[in-house]
């Protein structure tokens, strides 16, 4: 086990029971302040350790780490180091937390410099994106959909348990959390009509998922195995993959998502290392019919990562479903395996999404079309309002927790608010 991950740590910066933040978490993210330019950041308790600072002080001397490797407007550099050399950077930001080392808690002015409260910082998108890829992992979710949009015997199309399915998305609509989202307008045929209308979306939803992102550029025609897939992911972030579903089931016929899915998705601001994740392991659910060899698998997984959608702000938050990452059928191994099996070629701060969440029963479905299905059983806020799907004003939450053994390592809000059309 590494040694940042051990639950007896303590830090002597101050952590809030129920902070996200502990000193077993640790995660990355680029942050800006009043006075500063976006650079790299580490989260404990209420605070951001600026790694620049740091840096420039001698505190990671030994490391070998490229000058000027933590001033970036982006993670993509440090994160190409490789899971090896940025697990080193962890362990060392731990040790320097640690309530038995003196080196940072002793030396009260270089303190006070390198931990900003985190109500002064802003934080911005943590890697440049390449590429996003959106999979379509989860049984319970596209068995829902397959019952609510086509056959309830054959809800799943035949080769969902063959290989995971997953399509294409759009970068450049990917925005940290915070940022408010216009309603998307487009083409929209309602029921009883022959022909489209032009409309706001009357239907907009939001996807609980999660994304991993990738560490390595990988040559073009080679492909990652199962067993080396863990090298090339640096960790994961909370994704709303915002969705109009009145445009998707006009457009979707027959290439797929579009534009009902490329106006916005919000990913949480702080990248949680997979090392930090390490030990909220678990196997997956077991997969039958046997997979081809190219997707088998050895060993724990999937990872018990605590999932909650809130609608609603401060006192008039709802929770409206509670779901599992450890639901997912397909596995992350499995997914870069399959996605580069064709000889795709990955690169660093790619973006891959899990596809909607949603566990077995109902209260952990992960998507608005689920809880509602489709809009015929509304739900009831806490401020006695109705919701069939999300409305103007609402502001939409994701939030994430890894808890074992008093550890509860959390992944910040992924949040976002709804605004009228443009
Ligand atoms: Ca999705």
């Amino acid at each position: 086990m590494s040694k940042a991950n051990n639950p007896k740590l303590k830090s002597w910066v101050e952590v809030p029971a129920g902070s996200d933040f502990p000193i077993q978490n640790l995660p990355f993210g680029i942050f800006k302040t009043q006075y500063l330019t976006a650079v790299a950041g580490v989260a404990i308790g209420k605070h951001v350790l600026d790694l620049v600072y740091l840096y420039e002080k001698g505190f990671f001397d030994g490391l070998g780490l490229p000058p000027g490797i933590f001033n970036q407007e982006y993670l993509n550099p440090f994160i190409a180091l490789g899971r090896k050399k940025c697990g080193e950077v962890r362990e060392r930001v731990s040790e320097l937390l640690r309530s038995d080392n003196d080196e940072l808690q002793n030396n009260v002015a270089a303190r006070e410099l390198a931990l900003i409260p985190m109500e002064e910082v802003e934080m911005r998108m943590p890697v440049q994106i390449p590429n996003y890829t959106d999979f379509y992992s989860s049984e319970e979710h596209a068995t829902n959909v397959g019952t609510m949009f086509r056959d309830p015997k054959n809800a799943l199309l035949p080769n969902w348990k063959h290989l995971p399915v997953g399509y294409h998305g759009r970068t450049s609509s990917i925005v940290i959390s915070g940022t408010p989202i216009h309603r998307p307008k487009g083409q929209i045929k309602l029921p009883d009509s022959e022909s489209p209308i032009f409309s706001a979306c009357k239907k907009l939803d939001f996807e609980l998922e999660m994304a991993f992102i990738t560490c390595a550029n990988t040559a073009l025609g080679s492909s990652v195995s199962t067993r080396d897939a863990e090298d090339n992911i640096f960790g994961m972030v909370l994704l709303n993959d915002w969705s109009a579903r009145d445009i998707q089931t006009w457009e979707y016929v027959p290439l797929g998502p579009f534009l009902a899915k490329n106006f916005a998705s919000t990913i949480s601001p702080w990248i949680v290392t997979m090392d930090a994740l390490e030990p909220f392991r678990v196997e997956g659910p077991k997969q039958n019919p046997k997979v081809l060899p190219y997707l088998s698998y050895e060993g724990k997984k999937n990872y018990d990562i605590g999932l909650e959608i809130v609608i609603g702000e401060g006192k008039n938050e709802t929770v409206v479903s509670k779901s599992n990452f450890k639901y997912m059928y397909w596995n992350m191994c499995q997914q870069l395996a399959h996605h580069t099996i064709n000889g795709c070629n990955l690169q660093v701060g790619d973006l891959y999404g899990s596809g909607t969440i949603s566990g077995p029963e109902k209260g952990s479905y992960g998507s608005m079309l689920e809880i509602t299905w489709n809009g015929k059983e509304p739900i009831k806020l806490n401020d006695g309002s109705e919701r069939r799907f999300i409305e103007d004003g609402d502001t939409v939450t994701l939030r994430g927790i890894a808890a074992k053994d008093g550890v509860r390592i959390g992944f910040g809000d992924c949040s976002g608010k709804i605004l009228p059309s443009l």
